[in-house]
């Protein structure tokens, strides 16, 4: 439609060159004749457009009620693919499944026997005055809270780093109580 016209107004705008051209007044009044086509033209494919765009709107509306029905209706082959989609991914998750068990496992094991850190010595008073004195060395491991003797089986593989028992307590280091520094220092002093 819009081709139509765009042709009509190169037309009309040839034939009122023409018209200057030749000083004939037909070829213009063809022009304009063109020209007028060409706005109705324009004018016809507006209120068509118009219209269209118009009942656009009120085909929703009228269609409103089917469309909850139409949704449901999707919604069940939705759930069927869910259902055999499921068992699907049962079967893919068997596999999966049994290997996420044993990393769980795993990692609780390794947090339980070497990641998370022993509790603290219970140390008496006394013990604590006489250990801020102290120089022998234990070890502690980095990030670690804790400080250990040499022979503790919590440091295993780890990188160990020596230092004096009353340092580490001033560091705010606290006792292993799985190697009980703290009881055996006071003990080898005494
Ligand atoms: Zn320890």
């Amino acid at each position: 439609m819009l081709y139509i016209v765009l042709v009509l107004v190169l037309a009309a705008l040839g034939l009122l060159v023409t018209a200057l051209i030749t000083a004939s007044s037909l070829w213009a009044w063809v022009s304009i004749g063109l020209s007028v086509l060409a706005g109705l033209l324009l004018l016809a494919d507006w209120l068509r457009r118009r219209r269209r765009s118009a009942a656009a709107p009120e085909a929703p509306a009228d269609s409103s009620p089917p469309e909850p029905a139409e949704p449901a209706a999707p919604a069940e082959p939705v759930s069927e693919e869910q259902t055999t989609l499921i068992p699907a991914s049962g079967d893919l998750g068997d596999p999966a499944d049994t290997p996420e068990p044993a990393p769980a496992d795993a990692s609780a094991e390794t947090e339980t026997t070497s990641d998370s850190d022993p509790g603290v010595e219970d140390t008496p008073e006394a013990d604590v005055a006489v250990l801020a004195d102290l120089e022998d060395e234990v070890v502690v491991v980095d990030e670690h809270p804790r400080y250990h003797l040499r022979t503790c089986p919590w440091l295993g593989p780890r990188d160990t780093i020596p230092i004096g028992v009353g340092e580490a307590r001033q560091l705010g280091f606290t006792p292993c109580d799985r190697c009980r520094p703290d009881a055996t220092l006071v003990a080898a002093h005494r």
